[in-house]
């Protein structure tokens, strides 16, 4: 039986994005610049909406590093940074030799709780006498967080917002798209995200002299002149033209992924909502519009009879299919141990009882019934 991975890259059946790059072949074009870098920042410019800009860089990670230095964050600062995510949130904060401080989530979208982020702020204020430099939200599996909450903490201590959307691409609030509300707002485009440019990102700014900022600073610092002089230290950061050219033809099948994301979110609601101790993770309310990025859900053991989600994930595994638990808190990584943080149980309950279950647009009917069949059978 053929192997069901979570999310794998999927190109359009029309073929675009080969033609694209073929296009930058042609015209040899083969560099971190091109015409197919600027159209893709157009497409993105044209979803974002809301006057934003748009910069394609080499990865979400070098998106919020970027952001972090327009903002000016540098050693001894404190940068608050949501704990339930990927570690990639947080790691550019220590590269700018800025300590992270770790704000746990509620329980409704599993994001930053806002009330704990007011908190944070003081707790940082009293402990370093100055305001944290940056806030970083993030969209969880594409769930969009209270971002009006979080804006209004931000605005009343005058903070700036980073939002890390590289799981959210496509999910709104409110119908406004996540990453278009902070400062800052960050795509990613890797192999495994909503739509994939192989490896790449973006950086989403709040004007074309931010945007043309963060371009002298992804591409080397170098001042405007017929020699190469340098007055601040760059990074080699820009999208290549080849990677743009993937991510212009991944833009024509965006709805198809974003529906096909969402289908797959009701077909786990159908048919595992019946299940006592198992919970699939929805839109708290009608607020909400995730893109449902992964598909995920919490495992009672107290109401199935003792199953746990990693006998789930091993059942799947042991019948071809992919499973992932949910993000490990940062605030109990190893690498951050020192990090002061503020928790509040919820992101080290949900880590303990939550699983990610395959939904990209490679997993077709057939896999689906597979993958619900498979959980059916390990509870009984
Ligand atoms: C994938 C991801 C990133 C980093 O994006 P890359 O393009 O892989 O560098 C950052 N934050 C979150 C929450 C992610 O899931």
């Amino acid at each position: 039986m053929e192997k069901i991975w979570l999310c794998l890259a999927h190109m359009s059946e029309a073929g675009e994005e080969m033609k694209y790059i073929r296009e930058a072949f042609d015209t040899n074009w083969v560099v971190p610049l091109g015409p197919n870098v600027n159209g893709f920042e157009q497409d993105l410019e044209q979803l974002c909406g809301h006057d934003k800009h748009v910069v394609a860089l080499a990865s979400g990670t070098s998106a919020i590093h970027l952001a972090l230095i327009m903002l000016g964050v540098t050693r001894g600062d404190e940068v608050i940074c949501q704990s339930m995510t990927f570690s990639a949130s947080a790691n550019p904060i220590v590269y700018q030799g800025a300590t992270p401080v770790f704000v746990d989530s509620e329980r409704d979208s599993w994001n930053m709780d806002p009330n704990l982020l007011e908190e944070a702020v003081k707790q940082s204020i009293a402990r370093t006498g100055q305001k944290p430099k940056a806030i970083i939200p993030v969209y969880l599996y594409g769930m969009p967080a209270y971002i009006d909450d979080i804006m209004d903490v931000a605005r009343r201590y005058e903070i700036p917002v980073i939002e890390d959307s590289a799981e959210g691409f496509g999910s709104n609030w409110r119908g406004q798209m996540v990453g278009t509300f902070g400062d800052y707002g960050i795509m990613s485009f890797n192999g495994n995200k909503m739509i994939t440019t192989s490896g790449g990102g973006a950086l989403i700014c709040p004007s074309i002299e931010a945007k043309k900022r963060v371009m002298f600073y992804a591409t080397q610092a170098r001042e405007p002149l017929p020699y190469y002089l340098h007055k601040e230290i760059g990074y080699n950061y820009r999208m290549s033209n080849i990677c743009a050219g993937i991510g212009r033809g991944q833009m024509t099948i965006l709805d198809q992924h974003l529906a096909h994301h969402r289908m797959m979110c009701d077909f786990y609601v159908k048919h595992l909502a019946d299940i006592d101790g198992i919970t699939v993770h929805v839109n708290p309310d009608e607020r909400f519009d995730s893109n449902y990025w992964l598909n995920t859900i919490l495992v009672d053991p107290a109401k199935t009879g003792g199953v746990t989600y990693d006998d789930l994930r091993l059942a799947l595994d042991a019948a071809g299919i992919e499973s992932r638990p949910l993000w490990k808190p940062m605030h109990t990584q190893p690498v951050f141990s020192g990090a002061p943080a503020v928790v509040n149980g919820v992101s080290e309950d949900l880590f303990a009882h939550g699983l990610c279950l395959p939904s990209g647009p490679m997993v077709k009917e057939a896999d689906a019934h597979r993958i619900v069949a498979t959980i059916r059978q390990a509870l009984r």
